[in-house]
């Protein structure tokens, strides 16, 4: 899941929180989607964002890895900002005029 973290009185950053244990995705991750058994391929609906090392346990308590398939959280991002059509300069023009840091 997505979700928001304060981090100052009046601000606060997105981050990734893993499905499974809960804790915050801070270095590489996964992102599992359920299999449609009519086509194989991937099914639409929610998407589940994981550790690495959370993903099989993940899968494992919701099935069997057979019912999942995966993309790297890497490539969802890509993806995801491909699909919002957002421009990478015009993100860094909106954190500068807000005054927003991204961290290294
Ligand atoms: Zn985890």
């Amino acid at each position: 899941m997505i979700k928001l973290i304060k981090v100052g009185k009046y601000s606060w950053k997105p981050m990734f929180i893993c499905d499974y244990c809960n804790e915050p995705i801070t270095e590489d991750g996964d992102v599992e989607f359920k299999v449609d058994p009519a086509t194989g391929g991937p099914m639409t609906g929610i998407s589940f964002h994981l550790h690495k090392e959370c993903d099989y346990k993940f899968c494992s308590a919701h099935g069997s890895r057979a019912d999942w398939a995966w993309e790297d959280l890497s490539v969802f991002l890509r993806l995801l900002a491909q699909n919002t059509h957002v421009k990478p300069e015009t993100a860094m023009t909106w954190n500068e005029m807000l005054g927003i840091e991204a961290e290294e």
